[in-house]
């Protein structure tokens, strides 16, 4: 079942950048997908594009078949379902505490306080940052923020989760950590899509690649069909 369709997207920053051109991209349900390409080929552009941070300039998104519309009402609802890790967690945390941070979105979606508290204890056990609730998030290290920034998507418990280079700034064991609980988190039923920039760090994990370069598709398919040749 597909759970993200996008159509023949473009997409062109007000600057006149052209940052996607005719993209096609097709996510099932369940799956864990990879987004593979150079630095500057479109990768967080598609991304945005996927929960509604951006409109593309021509073509459609899809999320669970319904189209998103760009209107408060059907912003809100993508939003429920879509959670998106950015490349730099210093542009999601801003909250003087961790546990606010990881608040912040449960908090906004207008969940109570109590299940607020609960969503953030099991979103922190999660990431093992358990302990870390009462730091300003801006006094740990890269990876800790990494794991902060997942806690606060996880406490909006999406149906989709999408990671803008979430293993990049790691070392091999902080990178692997983040990997084998996306996949733990696969398990339970969340379909993930990641992207990097670095052929070595595509989770073996992955059902699915998307290669992408100055803005297009250039392949697709399996590792063993990207791979292989
Ligand atoms: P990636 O995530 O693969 O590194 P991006 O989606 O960030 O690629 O960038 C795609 C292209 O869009 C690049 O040429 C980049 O310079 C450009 N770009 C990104 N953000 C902006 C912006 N806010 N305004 C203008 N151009 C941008
Ligand atoms: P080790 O790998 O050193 O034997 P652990 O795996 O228990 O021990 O934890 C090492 C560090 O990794 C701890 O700082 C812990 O907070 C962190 N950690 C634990 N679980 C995760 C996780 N799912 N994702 C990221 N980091 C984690």
């Amino acid at each position: 079942m597909t759970i993200i369709e996008a159509k023949n997207i473009s997409y062109k920053y007000p600057d006149g950048t052209k940052a996607l051109n005719n993209v096609d991209f097709v996510v099932n349900k369940g799956n864990i997908v990879a987004l593979l390409g150079p630095n500057g080929a479109g990768k967080s552009t598609l991304f945005l594009n996927f929960n509604g941070i951006l409109e593309p300039t021509e073509g459609k998104v899809f999320v669970d078949g319904k189209e998103i519309l760009y209107n408060k009402k059907s912003l809100l609802e993508v939003r429920q379902k879509v959670g998106i890790v950015f490349q730099n967690p210093d542009d999601q945390l801003f909250a003087p505490t961790v546990e606010e941070d990881v608040a912040f979105g449960p908090l906004n979606l207008g969940l109570s306080q109590e299940e607020t508290k609960n969503r953030v204890v099991d979103a922190l056990k999660r990431v093992g940052m358990e302990g870390f609730e009462k730091k300003p998030p801006h006094h740990l290290s890269g990876g800790q923020k990494k794991r902060i920034a997942i806690a606060g998507i996880l406490a909006m418990k999406p149906e989709i989760m999408i990671l803008d280079e979430p293993t990049s700034g790691l070392d091999p064991k902080g990178a692997s950590k983040i990997l084998k609980l996306l996949k733990e988190l696969n398990n339970e039923g969340m379909t993930i899509i990641i992207s990097t920039h670095d052929v070595d760090a595509v989770p073996i994990y992955a059902d699915f690649i998307f290669v992408i370069k100055n803005g297009k598709i250039i392949k697709k398919g399996s590792s063993h069909e990207v791979f292989d040749d």
